[in-house]
């Protein structure tokens, strides 16, 4: 068991080194409403290269001020970060869904409807800002059959660890990529 454990690791780290030389890149983006990881991000976009940037909506409010402790009133995160979306979105990058369905990965959410609200609300903000939306990355890619269910059912289709290679908006502070 233990060998074939290790052939899994191996096969994986194989597969994504060709996943990133050959798939977009995906970012994960929750960040931006900082001003340092903002002009990264421009920095990035400005050298040319183009990105799916898989982004967090107001609705996404509670878990922006736990993790990345954001004291931004809502109306002023929400201005910032649609004006910095659209303005990526003009320069030629892609703009998905990102959508975190609990505040801290340990948080433990009893089934309620909860998720699904997060999930249709962050969709309806996107596409009624003008993102056209169809894919969609699950925070800590941590989500059940009923979440999927319902990001299929708005047309979105859930993008898994493998599927690309993904950094966060705040590596590229640190210059990463
Ligand atoms: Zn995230």
């Amino acid at each position: 068991m233990k060998l074939l454990d290790e052939l899994r690791v191996w096969r994986d780290h194989w597969y994504f080194r060709w996943v990133k030389r050959t798939r977009p890149l995906t970012i994960h983006t929750e960040c931006l409403h900082k001003d340092n990881v903002w002009k990264a991000a421009q920095g990035y976009v400005g050298s040319g290269r183009k990105a799916i940037w898989y982004v967090v909506t107001p609705v996404n409010m509670d878990f922006v001020r736990a993790e990345t402790g954001c004291d931004f009133g809502e109306k002023e995160y929400e201005k910032t970060i649609l004006e910095r979306y659209k303005w990526l979105q003009e320069h030629g990058q892609e703009i998905q869904a990102h959508v975190h369905l609990r505040i801290k990965m340990s948080m433990y959410e009893p089934s309620s409807k909860e998720p699904q609200e997060k999930i249709m609300k962050s969709v309806e903000w996107l596409r009624r800002n003008g993102f056209k939306v169809d894919k969609i990355v699950f925070g800590w890619w941590s989500f059940d059959d009923k979440s999927q269910a319902v990001a299929e059912s708005l047309g979105l289709r859930v993008t898994q660890r493998l599927d690309n290679y993904f950094i966060h908006d705040y590596d590229m502070v640190e210059g990463i990529i």
